[in-house]
């Protein structure tokens, strides 16, 4: 009887060492929202996180249920538009949100951020408006990085403005990072570059403004030198997202292009012990900056797919640069014109 009974001792603490171990992943959801924004987090500590809740209810909605989520530790809305802040409504519905993280940008052309903002208050969330180079105390082993945000009441109808405000954040776990950018465009990243000029490099990067040509500068990519690059946008969107552009300018990093249209992306950043197994078989390895291998799992529902970059025209290319005024003549040039647009139009924007 005693044998049987440490007979099951010892299975049961095999069980716990992989159930430890599968919790022990930083994980990320890049959720398939349509045109918006939405990422799940599963912290190593057992703990989640939520960044924006995408355009609708419905997808964010479902998503918790199949997940069976009836709390969530920390929801960020990392600036108030609508493809980010309205999908949070349905969550503050079905889930208790313990932390809520939120700009100081007043959106004065809509209502239903603070819609959002009062639900928090409503439900007795503690609120944080955090600062930018402050670090958030979610997980003592994942460090995470405030790059940006407007920590000083803002408010403005202009969508640049309110994109700049987007609270950005980078995620280090296992020496690998992920940075999380919100909408935040180029002034941002210019702002970034000077605040931060060592601390950008990332293995993935949630790509700014959905692919928009106004994100991504060539020497914020620099800077970042992502392997892996999310985009999150809708199919056939009315913006044109993500433009030709900027793909461009993440293809001439190397980047590798995932794309929510093509269904949830997954990014699991297994556990610094290398005797834990990642919860799901890698379908690449990286090898950061020569030191250990590390396991990586990026994937779709169920395979990942590259987005397929839509080819312009000689034609559309012409009638493109006419209209914003660049001088754009060839692929070649993308690098030099990134640059020069970040050295004489667009002046960092500093809170
Ligand atoms: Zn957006």
């Amino acid at each position: 009887m005693r044998k049987i009974f440490s007979l099951f001792s010892i299975f049961s603490f095999i069980f716990l060492l992989f159930t430890s171990a599968a919790e022990a992943q930083l994980n990320f959801y890049f959720i398939n929202v349509g045109q918006g924004d939405a990422t799940y987090i599963e912290l190593p500590n057992g703990k989640n996180a939520l960044i924006d809740g995408g355009p609708t209810n419905k997808v964010i909605a479902q998503f918790l249920t199949e997940k069976n989520i009836h709390e969530i530790d920390y929801v960020v809305l990392t600036h108030p538009h609508s493809d980010h802040y309205i999908g949070l409504k349905k969550v503050f519905k079905m889930a208790k949100v313990k932390h809520f993280y939120d700009s100081k940008a007043e959106n004065i052309s809509a209502k239903g951020d603070n819609t959002v903002r009062d639900q928090a208050a409503q439900q007795g969330t503690q609120i944080h408006f955090p600062k930018i180079g402050s670090k958030l105390p979610w997980d003592k082993s994942v460090d995470i990085k405030v790059l940006n945000t407007c920590e000083h009441y803002i408010e403005s109808r202009n969508n640049s403005v309110l994109n700049n405000c987007s609270i950005v954040l980078k995620f280090t776990y296992n020496g690998t990072s992920v940075l999380m950018m919100g909408d935040a465009e180029t002034q941002a990243e210019n702002g970034m570059i000077l605040r931060f000029p060592n601390e950008l490099k990332a293995y993935a990067l949630k790509v700014g403004h959905h692919g928009s040509d106004t994100a991504s500068s060539a020497p914020f990519l620099e800077k970042v030198r992502p392997a892996v690059a999310i985009l999150s946008f809708g199919a056939n969107n009315k913006y044109g997202h993500p433009d030709y552009y900027a793909l461009m300018r993440l293809q001439a990093v190397n980047a590798k292009l995932y794309a929510t249209q093509d269904g949830t992306q997954t990014l699991f950043l297994p556990a610094p012990s290398k005797t834990i197994p990642a919860a799901q078989p890698s379908v690449q390895v990286y090898n950061p900056e020569a030191q250990q291998p590390l396991l990586f799992d990026i994937a779709t529902t169920p395979q990942p797919v590259k987005v397929n970059i839509p080819m312009m025209t000689e034609e559309q290319k012409a009638v493109k640069n006419k209209k914003s005024g660049r001088l754009l003549k060839s692929l070649d040039n993308l690098k030099n014109t990134g640059n020069e647009r970040a050295a004489s139009v667009d002046q960092p924007m500093l809170f």
